[in-house]
């Protein structure tokens, strides 16, 4: 493959349907194919072992363009509990431990809160554009709200249903999944990177054309 092809490309490292197609909704209008780890074959996955969402978001994204040789895209994100010293952070998806439900999650959290006065809690999301020699581009979104005392709506994933976002004075599990995406931290970070896209798209060509192909 030549390398003005390679240039028009972009994959995304993850094989979630729902983010896919969600991010190439919001890339549409660019002249760019995105692809995804459902194109390619078996690649060995990538352990999510860093300190930081950034360290992760990095890592999954500069591996996936390294093995592949192709710019790609990966997203990291969790919930941040202030009374927590920020757990649980980048073990969101494990809390409860490997493997573990949702809901598990959630009643571990909820648990770890039962007395607890100063409920703050942040959601955040890095996104991390890489090219296969390494460099890579970071956007981040946050969103504050507070951690409710039950499981409340049944929307959305996650820890939605004990996040209570007040501007809107519901959890985030109540919020259609429009109303979730104008004020959350992924939507905040997919429109900062929207935004910026004909910018992107040129360092992607301006450091593919410095690549040792
Ligand atoms: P990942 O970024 O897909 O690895 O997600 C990490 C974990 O953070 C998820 O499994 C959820 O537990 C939590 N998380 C991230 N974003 C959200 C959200 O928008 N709502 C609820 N939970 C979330």
């Amino acid at each position: 493959m030549g390398k003005k092809g390679l240039d028009r490309q972009l994959v995304l490292a993850t094989r979630n349907e729902g983010k896919i197609s969600e991010f190439k909704g919001l890339v549409a209008d660019f002249d760019i194919e995105i692809k995804s780890l459902e194109d390619f074959g078996p690649i060995p996955l990538v352990e999510e072992d860093g300190k930081t969402f950034e360290d992760n978001a990095y890592k999954k994204a500069a591996f996936t363009a390294k093995v592949l040789g192709l710019p790609a895209l990966a997203d990291d994100s969790g919930l941040m509990v202030k009374a927590l010293g920020g757990m649980p952070g980048v073990h969101s998806a494990r809390y409860a431990g490997e493997g573990a439900t949702d809901e598990a999650n959630n009643l571990k959290l909820l648990k770890a809160m039962e007395d607890v006065e100063g409920r703050e809690a942040t959601f955040m999301c890095i996104i991390a554009i890489a090219v296969p020699r390494g460099p890579a581009l970071i956007y981040e979104g946050t969103c504050d709200g507070l951690i409710t005392h039950d499981l409340t709506g049944s929307r959305g994933f996650g820890y939605d249903p004990v996040f209570y976002y007040p501007p809107l004075k519901k959890t985030f599990a109540e919020l259609s999944s429009k109303e979730k995406n104008r004020v959350s931290h992924r939507g905040k970070a997919m429109s900062e990177l929207r935004d910026e896209f004909d910018k992107v798209l040129i360092w992607l060509r301006q450091r593919l054309a410095e690549e040792p192909f």
